[in-house]
């Protein structure tokens, strides 16, 4: 066992990784995507916009874009987008984000100013100076930006010159996350994403001396030719560079379900032992070099507001990640974007062509999603507070749900019992904690309140660490 004391979180050792490292959901949602159902129709989606002033809680208001294209594709890519290099199809996607924009608009009651803004991809950076200033007036013509709100992008540093950092900082986005995976060059052949290390050092300074209060870095564990010695070169790289966030995924080679993965030779992917081992190492050096281990797959500088939220206990998570802001209501733009207003649960197509006729059509594009019930808020609130806060309260959750704790969850404490027996979690008369040697494992953990997953044999298709 591997003990980081200071770090509050312990590496187990093999024995015990084999046993509990388990498929488990990332948990961006509750009940997680693949339950979403084919009931739920643009009206539902409406309808909670409508309600959203009359809710007895009215929740501040967040705003996702989803752009899906890239110019080039990377090999291990899982996600939903498009490679082209016809910059000239974003002038239509952005005509139909606008459209769906007034769409929700016209909808939404309540509060229009928005608290957490985010442009997710494929690539935003693949929009052009001129077209980003397009999709900002579109936003900014819809909502109110909140006074101190976070406004951020996702950036490839290969599509993001000096030029375009600024431009993005001066339309008011004020944190960035950099997609950077690995920096040693074999690796980055490998996988069909060629980015220097001075291209990226550039374009994070690029972004400090911008003003952006916040970069983050993501970066992939597995990827082919790998070992723990080429990946403790790119953390090293990576510490020096000081990101105030840094997000280490795992990769899941897939090529039946992904196929530019089948691009990746099986014979040059490293051992799952070479993977714990540089999963390990990186949470050994970021936690040395002065990151906090927020769960999972996440570090963030001590000073950094995610670790003073998981601190403070106000920690959460969406489909962006871990949060700062409280559960906001999301209105999700763009194909495959997933929005939530009150209880309902919303999901644009994945392709393209379904997304711009139903818009065209002149309705919101809703195709399924879930409308959650009172036992579905109980368990998203006590699955999000193990995931984030590592720790539940039974008198809160009793408090703010009324009903006993110990009665309705008797069927999942039962089941803990053998995490305490391996002393993964503490299960205390008023609470349960997950322990430091039980961290690694919390989507395990929160698994185990996850009555969907309970009820049915899918459990197959989540991420494992290894
Ligand atoms: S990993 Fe990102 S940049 Fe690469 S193809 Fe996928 S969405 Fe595009």
């Amino acid at each position: 066992m591997d003990n980081l004391a200071s770090s509050g979180v312990e590496l187990p050792d093999l024995s015990l990784l084999k046993k509990f490292d388990i498929p488990a959901p990332r948990y961006t949602s509750y009940p997680t995507a693949d339950r979403f159902r084919h009931d739920i129709t643009p009206e539902d989606y409406a309808e909670a916009l409508r309600g959203r002033k009359s809710s007895k809680n009215q929740k501040a208001l967040s705003v996702y874009v989803h752009i899906p294209f890239c110019s080039d594709v990377c090999y291990y890519c899982g996600c939903n987008k498009i490679v082209t290099r016809d910059h000239g199809r974003a002038t239509e996607y952005l005509d139909m984000i606008a459209r769906e924009a007034d769409l929700a608009k016209d909808c939404l009651t309540g509060d229009t100013e928005i608290e957490q803004l985010h442009f997710g991809g494929g690539s935003p950076t693949f929009l052009s100076n001129e077209e980003l200033e397009r999709v900002m007036g579109i936003i900014r013509g819809r909502f109110t930006l909140q006074e101190g709100g976070e406004f951020s992008i996702e950036v490839d540093p290969r599509s993001c010159d000096a030029s375009k950092v600024r431009k993005l900082f001066s339309l008011g986005l004020n944190r960035m996350s950099l997609g950077v995976q690995d920096l040693n060059p074999d690796v980055q052949k490998a996988v069909n994403r060629v980015q220097p290390y001075e291209l990226v050092r550039d374009t994070m300074q690029e972004a400090r001396s911008a003003g952006f209060k916040s970069v983050n870095m993501d970066l992939i564990y597995g990827l082919p030719l790998q070992t723990r010695e080429s990946f403790a070169k790119t953390i090293e790289q990576v510490i020096e560079l000081s990101p105030d966030r840094i997000a280490l995924y795992h990769y899941a080679h897939l090529p039946n379900f992904f196929k530019p993965q089948r691009m990746i030779r099986d014979a040059d992917l490293p051992s799952s032992l070479t993977k714990v081992g540089i999963m390990f190492d990186a949470i050994r050096n970021l936690t040395a070099n002065g990151y906090r281990y927020i769960g999972m797959d996440h570090f963030a500088k001590e000073t950094d507001p995610l670790s003073i939220a998981q601190k403070n206990g106000t920690l959460q998570r969406n489909f962006q990640g871990y949060s700062t802001r409280a559960d906001c209501d999301m209105v999700a733009l763009g194909a495959s974007s997933i929005s939530k207003v009150g209880r309902i649960y919303a999901c644009n197509p994945r392709e393209i062509d379904p997304y711009y006729e139903a818009i065209r059509a002149g309705h919101l594009a809703t195709v399924r999603g879930f409308r959650l019930s009172d036992e579905d808020e109980l368990r998203h609130w006590v699955i999000m507070k193990i995931m984030c806060q590592f720790e539940v309260r039974k008198q809160e959750v009793e408090e703010r749900f009324g009903v006993s704790f110990d009665e309705t969850f008797a069927w999942e404490l039962k089941h803990l019992a053998h995490y305490e027996k391996h002393e993964l979690v503490e299960l205390h008369p008023d609470r349960i904690v997950v322990s430091p040697k039980g961290k690694i494992f919390v989507r395990a953990v929160a698994m185990q309140f996850d009555r969907y997953l309970r009820e049915s044999d899918r459990a197959g298709g989540y991420s494992t660490i290894a």
